[in-house]
């Protein structure tokens, strides 16, 4: 390594300084960094932005040898790399992109400890190959990156993490570091047990991002909403859109270009070039807005994201947490916005019925959308219950998020619970027929569309029972009623169906308490109060 040891703690610190500009370590960059030079493992929980990449990089510069650094990210090895050189640091990657010419002066480098970091792609470890190489070098330690990708159960499963075990046996006397910023318990023990991380010490920092403002709207018109955002909080300023589908994001692409924004998209269907310059254009240039499905983002190092919205609700908390954790990694106040409706449930529930895989699986993801729509239905503070979810408590409410700044009221919906549930209950059982949530609220509000007519619904006598509600308002009963499971959507077209849990409110034996909806978005309900 570059730098002469002589103590271990000083060198640390003058690596800090001299070689990356920094005065001192964050958080617990210190201790993750003396145990891993002292040769311990380590597995360190840090959200995005933390500072991980020291935990390991400088540890490459202390120790002895070359420091081989797994990653997913092939996309970002260069621009890695790049970082590291233009600091002074000797880095190389080897993955698919490479030339053999390039291939071979990377892997001569290696064999003569020429340079500190080598990067590769899990897959390549998969090689004899690869393997033989590094038995021909000299390694200080393996840090293993984004080590979340091994969970099977984790929205990033990457196949090829599960043969990284392996490390620990060809190479038992290397020290690992594993890093991720996916923060529940049980990643973390899925992380140890199929790293074979047991002797590892744990680091985990605090999963609070305070400068992040939580807000969670219900979705009206997306796109819409989406725009306001920008041009009255956010003009001209960089950030990040998600939304579940290609087309989706080229629709809202265009839809924010048309409407002056700069505007870019990026999902899997785009080729390799297109893909690659409009990541560029994120990074470098100022204020653009990046449309994306969930494909963008891991390991992008963008401090000054002033942003993140979601136009579609998010799989799981962990997701969610991760995407919204790519704004404000320079620490100033930032937005994440989440637009939601009846529709993402809907979908979200049918998707994990058809979803392949067996009921252990589907209970998973069910479990999941379960936690990500009680963050969205809930009347308490988004932090606490975000970081609640994470294992960690803070004192207080947080005074930065929605519900902070504006208590939503909560109202006792059990009547018009069900009133709801007793249409279902009579289409489903007088006229063995099943329908979608926006046929019910048509019957419950009277009104006689062609289909009601068609099906003499006008008949029912739940039929215009329902006009204390709006369309909106009734929509929310819906979507809190299926996101509290008292409700179910079915088959292809999203019908509405019992649950068990239904029978305890048909029969008044459950209260249900709802959230109010908004009667206009949050801000300018503000701004309207006397
Ligand atoms: P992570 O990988 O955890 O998302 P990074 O390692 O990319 O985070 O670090 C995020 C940002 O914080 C980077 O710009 C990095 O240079 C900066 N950073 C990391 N450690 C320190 C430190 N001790 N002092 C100042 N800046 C730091
Ligand atoms: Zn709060």
């Amino acid at each position: 390594a570059t730098i002469d040891a002589g103590d271990d703690d000083s060198a640390a610190l003058r690596t800090l300084r001299r070689v990356f500009g920094y005065d001192s370590f964050r958080g617990f960059q210190r201790e993750v960094i003396d145990h891993v030079v002292a040769g311990g493992d380590a597995l360190v929980l840090m959200p995005t932005g933390g500072g991980k990449s020291l935990c390991y990089q400088i540890p490459a510069l202390v120790r002895d040898g070359v420091a081989v650094v797994v990653s997913p990210l092939i996309a970002l090895m260069q621009d890695q790399v790049d970082a590291l050189t233009a600091v002074g640091v000797r880095a190389g990657f080897l993955n698919s992109t490479l030339d053999l010419d390039t291939r071979r002066l990377v892997e001569a480098e290696f064999v003569a400890g020429e340079i500190d970091l080598l990067y590769l792609a899990p897959e390549a470890l998969a090689s004899r190959a690869t393997l033989n190489l590094l038995d021909r070098g000299r390694i200080s330690l393996f840090a293993i990156d984004e080590a979340h990708c091994v969970s099977q159960w984790g929205h990033d499963f990457r196949p090829d993490y599960l043969n990284l075990s392996m490390l620990h046996e060809r190479w038992p006397g290397v020290p690992r570091i594993a890093l991720t910023a996916t923060a529940t318990s049980a990643t973390r023990a899925e992380i140890a047990t199929r790293l074979k991380l047991a002797e590892a010490r744990h680091f985990v920092a605090s999963f609070d991002r305070p400068n992040i403002q939580y807000r969670i709207a219900p979705k009206r018109e997306a796109r819409k909403q989406l725009l306001a955002l920008l041009r009255d909080e956010h003009p001209g300023d960089a950030g990040i859109v998600y939304c579940l589908s290609r087309a989706s994001v080229e629709k809202t692409a265009e839809f924010l270009l048309a409407n002056g924004v700069d505007a870019l998209p990026y999902h899997a269907g785009l080729d390799a070039g297109t893909r690659a310059a409009n990541q560029q254009r994120f990074l470098r240039a100022d204020g653009v807005v990046m449309v994306a499905t969930i494909a963008f983002g891991m390991g992008i190092d963008k401090p000054d994201v002033r942003f993140v919205a979601h136009l579609d609700l998010p799989k799981s908390v962990e997701g969610y947490y991760q995407e919204t954790g790519r704004a404000g990694r320079d620490g100033l106040p930032s937005t994440a916005w989440l637009a939601y409706g009846l529709q993402d449930v809907v979908q979200q529930r049918k998707m994990i019925d058809t979803s392949e895989g067996d009921l252990a699986h589907r209970r998973n993801l069910a479990a999941h959308l379960d936690a990500m729509l009680a963050l969205c239905e809930t009347v308490r503070c988004r932090r606490v219950q975000l970081l609640d979810y994470f294992g960690q408590s803070i004192d207080a409410t947080c005074g930065n998020c929605d519900t902070c700044l504006e208590p939503p009221e909560s109202w006792d919906g059990t009547i018009a619970a069900q009133k709801l549930l007793s249409t279902v209950f009579r289409l489903d059982r007088e006229r063995n027929q099943r329908f979608g949530a926006g046929h019910c609220v048509d019957i419950l509000l009277g009104r006689s569309t062609d289909k009601i007519v068609q099906h003499r619904h006008d008949a029912l006598t739940v039929f215009g029972i329902g006009d204390e509600l709006s369309e909106a308002e009734w929509r929310g009963v819906v979507r809190q009623l299926l996101a509290e499971g008292l409700l179910a959507v079915e088959g292809d077209y999203g019908t509405l169906a019992l649950t068990e849990a239904s029978a305890e409110v048909l029969g008044r034996r459950r209260t249900v308490m709802l959230r109010r909806e908004p009667a206009r978005p949050a801000r300018s309900a503000r701004a309207a109060k006397p």
